[in-house]
């Protein structure tokens, strides 16, 4: 098994840093060799060696109607044709700010870019240069990109400035980030009493992804729009994992609460590299060239990536049904993997917002990073490793969210539920 992908891999780490183009590929929380990919249609993954593998991961978000739907594939390839850049306006561009418009609240003006990193950087520059102030405040265990301020790490008591958390960062921008404990709203009243009127942004993952999946409790978001309202706070949801996936509207619809500027990637361009942010007139008005925040971007609205998006994002803001058949997919893996791990003994916490599933091995219950780190990594490690051997591919880390896609069917479902059982009786022996 994986022969071909450790050949690779071992030659991939004579040229790439680590073998690898992002970190979280390497497979270094849960050891071993990464598998290389061939080729992937609907939910079925084929590796280099000729394995299959149903995927949970769906390359991190994007594939919410399965890999190579083919509306998306056809219009990219007519509109390659008529070429791949044009660094000028076009038609799609508007086209696409329109239809993101229409499904998502609180967007008067939106503006693309080219991943979801660059998107929460320009929203944080935009946040500051609107209010003239420089501090933002983050969530311990959310993830918003590498962009310099997001990279710190909580300081040891809630009231203490951060530490950059990777060499280049400098301690200047540390000192701007501060960090509050998700669902946790006293950390954040801390600091925004502690830091008066210095208080830029509040950037939250309304669902958080990247610590496993951890929905927010009753009162988290809409506890922080009070606050933001309070203290002249910009609020900004990071919906690169949420948007157009837990509702068309994303998080701010599902939980009707509507931020202030709001930002997006991965899966506006159907796995093509875009990211978007976008929000209030009043605020969106102070970028360039209308206002003095500079932001911009050569292949920024680039016709492919666009295509792809429009094409997804109008499938499933014609048809919401997408969303009614993703949520009773994911619920009945929700409940077929208590079933199993319960079987097993296995302590467990579960949790599921819409198609983002994350299941903990621990008694706690999962409601923020000190919870979720309660979790048995080693044997998330072991039943990862037997899921993959019994072709199942799910993100190589116990803190990353599962995405399900519509091309999942019943008989796929009852094969990972077939393949959990026999993979956490290996992983336990
Ligand atoms: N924000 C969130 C919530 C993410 O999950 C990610 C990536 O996984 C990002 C931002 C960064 O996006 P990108 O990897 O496209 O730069």
């Amino acid at each position: 098994m994986l022969e071909t992908s450790k050949e690779l891999f071992e030659r991939a780490k004579q040229s790439i840093p680590g073998g690898v183009n992002s970190p979280a590929r390497a497979f270094n929380s849960v050891g071993g060799s990464p598998v290389f990919m061939e080729k992937a249609e609907g939910s079925i993954l084929t590796d280099v060696d000729g394995k299959e593998y149903i995927d949970y991961v769906g390359s991190w978000g994007p594939m919410i109607l399965g890999h190579a739907y083919e509306p998306v594939i056809e219009a990219v390839q007519e509109t390659a044709a008529k070429s791949t850049s044009f660094g000028a306006p076009t038609e799609l561009e508007v086209k696409m700010a329109e239809l993101v418009k229409r499904m998502v609240p609180g967007v008067d003006k939106i503006r693309m870019v080219n991943s979801g990193t660059e998107a929460c950087m320009s929203a944080i520059r935009v946040a500051r240069g609107y209010t003239g102030r420089d501090k933002v405040i983050k969530f311990q265990g959310n993830y918003h990109g590498h962009g310099d301020s997001f990279l710190i790490n909580a300081g040891s008591g809630a009231l203490t400035l951060g530490t950059p958390s990777s060499p280049g960062v400098t301690e200047g921008t540390a000192n701007d980030t501060l960090t509050a404990d998700y669902n946790d709203l006293n950390s954040v009243k801390q600091l925004l009493n502690e830091f008066e009127d210095e208080v830029a942004a509040i950037i939250v993952e309304p669902v958080a992804g990247n610590m496993g999946c951890i929905p927010p409790q009753k009162g988290f978001l809409s506890g922080l729009r009070e606050l933001c309202n309070g203290h002249d706070v910009v609020l900004i949801f990071d919906e690169v994992m949420t948007g157009f996936r837990v509702a068309q509207g994303g998080a701010q619809q599902r939980y009707g609460v509507t931020a202030d500027l709001v930002t997006y990637g991965k899966i506006i361009g159907a796995g093509l590299p875009v990211g978007a942010f976008g929000g209030k007139e009043e605020i969106m008005q102070v970028v360039s060239p209308d206002g003095p925040v500079y932001q911009a971007g050569t292949l920024s609205g680039n016709p492919l990536a666009m295509i792809a998006g429009y094409t997804l994002l109008s499938e499933l803001h014609e048809n919401p049904v997408h969303y009614d058949e993703l949520e009773e997919k994911t619920t009945y893996l929700y409940t077929g993997l208590s079933e199993v791990f319960t079987d097993y003994d296995v302590p467990v916490h579960l949790n599921r917002v819409g198609s983002m599933l994350g299941f903990f091995f621990t008694e706690e219950e999962v409601v923020n990073f000190e919870t979720a780190n309660t979790t048995d990594q080693e044997l998330f490690k072991a039943f990862f490793h037997a899921m993959l051997k019994n072709g199942i591919y799910l993100p190589p880390s116990p803190f990353e969210s599962l995405f399900l896609a519509n091309s999942l069917t019943k008989e796929m479902l009852d094969q990972t539920l077939d393949a959990a059982g026999a993979s956490i009786e290996q992983a336990l022996n």
